[in-house]
């Protein structure tokens, strides 16, 4: 059989000299994170970032989140602050991007922050980009490898669905341990949540000894995830939904939920931690199997719980 994930490879010392070199040549790559799959390219270059913003037909306006290898190179690119510290020392590396003022010495490419004066930055855990970012001089971009307002990839093959052979290279780190994108907390002011995520709101304010603001209602476009239709599977998502219409595939979650041909259970166990590693993957494969639609039932709104309602709520379009 013709192999057409031509573009995956292993992450061996090989592949990753590889990866480092297509970097340094402007081009754009897939590469894990313990959060999603990321489209990466050399932060500190126009060309790359451009290349990242037109191969996910991304808004300009969109800034992209900025992924480090240690606290020493953030210093160069953002100013720190004492919540972040804190933060830093109890969370990184993991699954939270904080917004900080741009350092005027940063090197950080315009169109990445999309002109803004801020930058989001993530200090990620998973080894294959800790391996990739301890091999460059630089900090890389890496949104989602997903073309915007869809799905973000939790595995190489998505990463291939979403691109095919439009990049060359897409390093396998496996499937994503999360599966879901990171907490974003803007450190600019009073400590503000822009996303929520894998780590809980409550588990920050415990951190910071402060209250944190949950940002519901926005006036103003200011993180990608924010805008109104997002992680779409590309056929319409309904939720809140106890059954399912004719064509229409159910989205369920613990151990009553009917098992039937078109029922899909994200954790037969109810764990919160699961169904939000399998919400993507699963919707990938109804999108697959030809449902019209998604109908979703209610998936309790705590822990993680709140990052899976945030991301079906804009599936949903609502
Ligand atoms: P995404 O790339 O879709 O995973 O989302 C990136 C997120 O980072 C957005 O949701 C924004 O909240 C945030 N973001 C990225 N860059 C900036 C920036 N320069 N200033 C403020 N927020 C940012
Ligand atoms: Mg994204």
């Amino acid at each position: 059989m013709k192999n057409i994930y031509l573009n995956i490879h292993k992450p061996n010392l090989l592949n990753l000299k590889k990866a480092k070199r297509n970097i340094e040549n402007n081009n754009v790559i897939g590469v894990p994170t313990e959060t999603v799959y990321g489209l990466a390219g050399n932060a500190y270059s126009n060309k790359s970032v451009k290349k990242i913003f037109k191969l996910k037909k991304r808004p300009s306006i969109n800034p992209l989140i900025i992924h480090f290898k240690n606290l020493s190179d953030l210093k160069k690119d953002v100013i720190l602050n004492a919540d972040f510290i804190k933060l830093y020392n109890a969370l990184c590396p993991g699954p939270i991007t904080f917004v900080l003022n741009k350092n005027k010495k940063s090197k950080i490419s315009n169109f990445a922050l999309a002109r803004k004066k801020t930058v989001a930055v993530r200090i990620p855990k998973h080894r294959v980009i800790k391996d990739l970012l301890n091999i460059l001089k630089f900090p890389l971009a890496a949104p989602s490898a997903n073309i915007s307002s869809k799905l973000s990839p939790t595995s190489a093959k998505d990463v291939f669905d979403e691109f095919g052979n439009k990049i060359k290279f897409i390093l396998d780190g496996g499937k994503c341990k999360i599966g879901l994108e990171s907490t974003i907390i803007d450190l600019t002011k009073k400590p503000t949540i822009l996303r929520p995520g894998g780590i809980s709101v409550k588990k920050i304010q415990n951190i910071i000894k402060k209250k944190v603001i949950l940002k519901k209602k926005f006036i103003k476009i200011t993180a990608p995830g924010q805008l109104k239709l997002h992680y779409s599977p590309g056929i319409p998502v309904e939720i809140n939904k106890k059954y399912a219409k004719k064509h229409q595939a159910l989205i369920g979650f613990g151990k009553k939920f009917k098992v039937a041909k078109n029922h899909f259970n994200l954790s037969k166990n109810g764990s919160l931690k699961e169904a939000a590693n399998n919400l993507y993957k699963t919707m990938r494969i109804i999108k697959k199997r030809k449902f019209k639609s998604i109908a979703v039932n209610r998936i309790p709104n705590k822990d993680i719980g709140c990052a899976i309602n945030d991301r079906l709520k804009k599936a949903s379009n609502k």
